[in-house]
């Protein structure tokens, strides 16, 4: 039977380009089809806009650090739509990049939004179109909740093009994109209220990771009201109101405009009619095995649709792994060991392993040992602002192999992708200690704990 294209990719994004490419280098004929901008959730309303205005709001304090440095006070100004534009620019630019690199691949962009006919056909718009093998990488949306008045929240997705600056805003979860956008809203300048529903924020983490960020956070500025359940929104002559419920929360609060749910996020899987290809979903995901094969075995997903690990790496690494085995005669899987993650918080959090309640769940309390450093940095011994940075070492005492690496603090990222290849490796806490320092930095502190 012959189809219209070897490879039929649904979704432009991180793990759907990844593949169209890898396959149209192999000499597969790929199409790739896309209904918004390509590049996804990740170049286009996430990591990538969401790090630059990081940077932005980062300013705020070198401001005031320089100070300490010598540098005269200075009274700068912030415009965000300045700003707004010049990120919008920046992802037109890196969503062109990746539109050249389809091309030089020899993948064809297609345009439009795809669902199954059948397990080997794809309606787009008043198009039909076959294919050998099919991947889907459609990615996620944000879920926001059921609640009175929801239609006057955002979700991320809206969070880069506001009109305007928020001057008093709340966020409502305190994950991931919570936590990020509370520190990026409160450095450029808005009043930030942080709602979570929990006892604190970033469930799942290490918990003196959690306890050490929630208080920077508070001390940088934000309100974080803990243990608070959004009961909902409604629009008022000023702003928009918000009516909560706990121990501790006031009844309601009132923000200027914006009310941001950062709630966690669903497959982006519904309109593909999947039923029409007979492919398993389990709780609103596709159900993949380890090649990414869906149970129609032609048919393979990737990424955040298949909601595993919901990071842009590993839809990538899956996208990749999936080309070679099927395209490129090199079977290989991907490795969900170790991955290694961050929070873009203010001050950063990385973590890679298992935090101390997991190795001491794994291996028992008492074969656990553990190590920290708690430590003003250079940086901030001639600022007025101080900060303490934690780091954290999680290690198994029978074996003395590393399990867990933890940190908050400046570049908490960079240094634990580098920490992550070690434990990759098998590192025991003797290799770290065995490793030389690098001094001064903050790095060092890892291979010199006591
Ligand atoms: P998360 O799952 O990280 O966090 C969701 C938050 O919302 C939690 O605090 C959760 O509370 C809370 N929540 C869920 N439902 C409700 C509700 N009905 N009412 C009030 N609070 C609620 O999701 P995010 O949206 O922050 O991020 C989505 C995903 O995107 C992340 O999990 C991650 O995979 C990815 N991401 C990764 C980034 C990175 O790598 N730096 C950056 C941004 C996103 P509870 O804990 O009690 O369930």
């Amino acid at each position: 039977m012959s189809y219209d294209y070897d490879l039929l990719v649904i979704g432009a994004g991180s793990g759907g380009l990844a593949a169209a490419k890898q396959a149209g280098n192999y000499g597969a004929k790929v199409g790739i089809i896309e209904e918004d901008r390509v590049g996804g959730t990740c170049a286009v309303r996430g990591c990538i806009p969401k790090k630059l205005l990081l940077y932005a709001s980062g300013f705020s304090h070198l401001y005031k650090d320089a100070v300490g440095y010598g540098w005269e006070a200075a009274k700068p100004n912030f415009n965000w739509p300045t700003l707004a534009e010049n990120v919008d620019r920046q992802i037109s630019h890196l969503s062109q990049l990746q539109i050249d690199a389809l091309e030089k691949a020899g993948a064809e962009l297609i345009r439009g939004k795809a669902a199954f006919v059948d397990a080997h056909t794809l309606a787009v718009g008043d198009r039909q179109l076959s294919a050998d093998r099919i991947l889907i990488a459609t990615g996620s949306k944000p879920k926001l909740p059921d609640l009175p008045g929801i239609e006057h929240a955002i979700s991320s997705n809206k969070i880069f093009t506001l009109p305007a600056q928020p001057k008093r805003m709340a966020i409502v979860g305190g994950g991931y994109i919570g936590v990020e956008f509370a520190g990026i809203f409160n450095g450029l300048g808005s009043e930030v209220i942080q709602l979570v529903r929990g006892d604190n924020i970033l469930r799942g983490f290490d918990e003196e990771i959690r306890t050490h960020l929630h208080d920077a956070m508070v001390d940088r500025g934000i309100t974080i009201l803990t243990d608070t359940e959004t009961k909902g929104l409604e629009k008022t002559a000023d702003g928009t109101r918000i009516f909560l419920k706990g121990e501790n929360a006031p009844e309601s609060i009132t923000v200027d405009t914006v009310v941001l749910f950062a709630t966690g996020r669903n497959p982006n899987i519904d309109d593909l009619a999947l039923e029409k290809a007979s492919v398993e979903t389990d709780s609103g995901a596709v159900v993949v095995n380890e090649w990414s094969q869906t149970n129609q075995s032609h048919i393979y997903a990737v990424g955040d649709a298949v909601d595993r690990v919901n990071l842009t790496p590993v839809a990538i690494e899956a996208g990749r792994a999936f080309v070679d085995t099927v395209f490129g005669n090199t079977p290989r899987q991907v490795n969900y060991t170790n991955i290694p993650t961050a929070v873009f918080s203010q001050p950063e959090t990385g973590t890679v392993g298992l935090t101390e309640a997991e190795a001491k769940e794994e291996i028992g309390e008492e074969n656990v040992k553990v190590y920290r450093s708690t430590f003003g940095p250079l940086f901030y011994s001639l600022t007025e602002f101080e900060e303490k940075t934690l780091m954290k070492l999680v290690v198994d005492g029978q074996s003395d192999r590393i399990l867990g690496v933890h940190m908050v603090g400046k570049d908490a990222a960079e240094i634990i992708q580098s920490v992550a290849i070690a434990m990759n490796m098998g590192a025991t806490k003797q290799d770290f200690d065995k490793t030389m320092a690098l001094h001064p930095s903050t790095a060092e502190e890892f291979v010199t704990m006591t």
